[in-house]
């Protein structure tokens, strides 16, 4: 594996230890009080403008080198999840049924340690840089609050970069995706409203439960017969719940379940296909529905340009045939970075965090996930060159 890392023993252990308080002190959504303290103390310390209290618990810092040129966004996420923790390690949560599970103590311990180095050398620097760390991304679309309070203006961010750790990608390699990387999310609740009555009669009834069956099989044609085959979406149904009784009728079933799609096109288009679906089938049985189709955001997209330039960096950093552009480094999981990106050219993308040799194998969200802690000085090495990169002076 060749990585060119420059990063000094102190500092390396420094993103270490960061990241295990971090990990330590893990909190839900919109409560990262401790961890918004800790991050706003260090960015002081490094000598950064600062702003507390955005989107409720998010950070922001300014680098101005007082030199023209445009404003960089590096991002990191700051939330945990309502995940009981099972491993035991010396820096195990302490937050009980808390816990950093997607990795997000990492974001923030590799952008605190990129701020930290980089604001040795902003002076040499043209532009400005903001670093933000945000809240809420867990379902929370924190990025999209940040937005409405101004996150992306004074200064107007011209480009804007993050990272996820990724354990669905070997440690040593980096995913780089040109256009949508992580999908839409969609989550629909539908009453299914029959007539119920006595079991032995159905032809009194009309029968939610069997209504409710018809649209579950329906459903599977959104995918398998309106969309292009090239083009990618789920329509997934994990819930259902209706009836009480072996020998009566229900009146009512309910189903709820996610929609995801890639292209913009489709985020467009879907709604409508779902719906169509779902009113008909249930009309077919004489039953009636009401649903309730929520957007909670829309597919992350790479700007291609900005995508080359970090896959060039990429390479620098761990060599060209461990930089990753197919279907490893993409997923149909959602991801709230979508908002900056649908607003601002940039790149969101993932730096390998598995190690099947020391068993850190877990996926995203288990109460076992953790990542190879060697993946962390990788992903501030990217950091630190896609902005000495884009804020090369005399260049911009
Ligand atoms: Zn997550
Ligand atoms: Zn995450």
């Amino acid at each position: 594996m060749s990585i060119a890392l420059d990063i000094s023993p102190l500092d390396k252990s420094e993103l270490i230890a960061n990241r295990r308080w971090l990990h330590q002190n893990p909190e839900l959504k919109f409560q990262e009080h401790k961890s918004s303290c800790f991050i706003a103390e260090k960015l002081t310390e490094f000598g950064y403008k600062i702003q507390t209290n955005i989107a409720k618990t998010g950070v922001v810092a300014l680098a101005d080198t007082m030199r023209p040129g445009p404003t960089l966004m590096l991002r990191a996420d700051m939330d945990a999840l309502p995940v009981k923790e099972e491993n035991s390690l010396d820096y195990v949560s302490t937050n009980n049924g808390v816990m950093h599970a997607c990795g997000h103590d990492g974001h923030m311990a590799m952008l605190l340690s990129a701020a930290k180095q980089l604001s040795k050398i902003t002076p040499e620097l043209s532009g400005k840089l903001k670093l933000v760390f945000q809240p809420g991304e867990e379902g929370g679309n924190g990025a999209l609050r940040m937005i409405e309070e101004g996150v992306l203006e004074s200064p107007k961010v011209d480009a804007a970069f993050g990272i996820h750790l990724w354990n669905g990608l070997p440690v040593g390699t980096v995913g780089v995706i040109n256009g949508p990387v992580m999908a839409s999310v969609d989550e629909f609740n539908i009453v299914v409203k029959g007539r119920g009555g006595h079991g032995a009669m159905p032809h009194q009834t009309i029968d939610a439960i069997l209504a409710a069956c018809q649209i579950v099989t329906s459903l599977q044609t959104v995918v398998s017969r309106n969309v292009n085959p090239l083009d990618s979406a789920v329509v997934t149904v994990g819930s259902i719940r209706a009836g009480e009784a072996f020998n009566v009728i229900a009146e009512e079933a309910f189903l709820r379940g996610t929609v995801r799609t890639f292209s913009n096109e489709l985020y467009k288009e879907i709604p409508d296909i779902f719906n169509r679906v779902v009113t008909h089938t249930a009309a077919a049985l004489g039953a009636e529905c009401t649903i309730k189709y929520e957007r909670l955001g829309p597919p992350t997209i790479n700007n291609l340009t900005m995508a080359d330039f970090v896959r060039q960096i990429a390479s620098e950093v761990v060599g060209k045939e461990n930089v990753i552009s197919d279907d490893r480094a993409r997923t149909m999981a959602g991801e709230d970075m979508a908002y900056f990106l649908a607003r601002v050219p940039g790149c969101f993308f993932f730096v390998g965090s598995q190690n099947e040799s020391k068993g850190l194998t877990h996926p995203h969200h288990s109460p076992f996930f953790n990542f190879d802690e060697e993946a962390l000085p990788i992903g501030v090495e990217i950091l630190k060159r896609i902005t000495t990169n884009f804020l090369k002076h005399g260049e911009k």
